[in-house]
């Protein structure tokens, strides 16, 4: 690579096409609905294969519309290196989230054109199709499919909301490729910029976070039956009353957290009492819980713990308790060559640095199987996202991206 002075990206360039990107599904608070396969999500693909185009990248989308635009590299034997992340939103989305990780690859090509830097290998660019899963569930379905963990033909015929099969919607929008989706595109290494999605860079004043890996996360469904009875006849040491071991629990799964420490995380999101009537003793209490943390033997030491809070609980409560876990993502743990790349570049530039762990799931997660891969953080204002106000500033993003 040249000196650093000439191999710097224009940072206003980056935020014209950030703004340029924000127009498309643009919402009345300043965010973004760009739900995939809408579109919205045909008129930014539009837009963003002109402008790699016009960069002289070959672009190909694959049969689950996962678009890769390809700067060709001396030896063109050798795997790409990938940038990329995911162009679709929430319903009430930010502009940033996963859009800057995509137009940050664009970025990166114009600044090597402007120059007239050669690479070895070819550069590659990618956006997934539908990591949010907002409108078909679930989520990062495009690079699930690409690393061999969802099933394609799941996901070609799953169905939105309305019925609207993905695979037809794919077709409709005309991005629907030949290309098989997966191991016949191997990728050289993958690294995705993204904002934190959460506070600790910003509260730490700190401009990059080098990723070293994502947290793992359990999902589990508790249902709790009691015995419905008449909230002014029924005497209270007679009661069998699911609400209040749920109230149990809810501060159990919560003391948990804090008994084991290092950063460990639950959270009781979902809570339905039935029959959910103001005059009788609840007969059953469905709950959901959400265990998180970067080791797998704490997260089997928090389930143990989880199970023995339930069954206490519930024991003295009188009242019986199932337990189903239904999702198991194991933690990941970036390269550690990608990411001693980042955290030297990082270095490098002299601005504030922090090993962190990413809480939320990225395209990435999915990629670091099949393909060595890391990430990049910046802030993001008050850790907000998922939200029509999320926002980032372009200094943040420039000092990220110093090669
Ligand atoms: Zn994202």
């Amino acid at each position: 690579m040249e000196n650093e002075m000439t191999s710097k990206i224009n940072p206003a360039r980056l935020w014209n096409d950030i703004i340029e990107s924000g127009k498309i599904g643009a919402t009345e608070k300043g965010g973004l609905c760009r739900l995939a396969l809408s579109d919205e999500d045909r008129q930014v693909r539009e837009w963003f294969v002109e402008s790699c185009r016009a960069e002289g990248c070959e672009v190909r989308f694959d049969e689950l519309g996962n678009l890769f635009s390809r700067r060709p590299g001396r030896q063109p034997d050798l795997h790409p290196i990938a940038i990329g992340s995911h162009l679709d939103s929430q319903p009430t989305g930010g502009k940033f989230d996963g859009i800057l990780g995509v137009l940050a690859g664009l970025e990166v090509v114009r600044t090597l054109n402007e120059h007239g830097i050669e690479t070895e290998h070819p550069v590659e660019i990618i956006d997934w199709t539908n990591e949010e899963g907002a409108r078909f569930a679930p989520a990062m379905q495009g690079s699930g499919v690409f690393a061999g963990v969802l099933e394609k033909e799941t996901i070609l015929s799953c169905r939105d909301r309305d019925g609207r099969v993905f695979g037809e919607e794919l077709q409709k929008i005309g991005f629907r490729g030949d290309d098989v989706c997966g191991h016949h595109h191997p990728l050289d290494s993958y690294f995705e910029l993204h904002i934190e999605q959460g506070p600790i860079l910003e509260a730490e004043e700190k401009v990059i976070g080098v990723v070293g890996g994502v947290q793992g996360m359990r999902w589990y469904d508790l249902t709790l039956e009691g015995r419905a009875s008449h909230a002014g006849t029924t005497p209270m040491e007679m009661r069998s009353d699911a609400s209040v071991a749920a109230a149990e629990i809810i501060i159990a799964v919560n003391r948990l957290a804090g008994e084991i420490g290092e950063g460990a995380l639950t959270t009781t999101g979902v809570i339905d009492a039935y029959p959910n009537s103001r005059n009788v003793v609840p007969s059953r209490v469905f709950m959901t819980v959400d265990l998180r943390h970067t080791g797998i033997e704490i997260l089997d030491r928090m389930e143990k713990k989880l199970e023995e809070a339930v069954s206490t609980v519930c024991s003295l409560r009188e009242v019986s308790g199932t337990l189903d876990r239904l999702w198991d993502s194991p933690p990941v743990k970036f390269d550690a060559e990608c990411v001693g790349a980042v955290r030297e570049a990082a270095k490098k530039s002299g601005h504030p640095l922090r090993e962190i762990t990413s809480g939320a799931g990225h395209d990435a997660v999915y990629v670091s199987r099949v393909a060595p891969a890391a990430m990049i953080f910046i802030p993001c204002k008050d850790g907000i996202s998922h939200n029509e106000i999320e926002s980032a500033t372009p200094d943040t993003w420039a000092l990220a991206h110093r090669y």
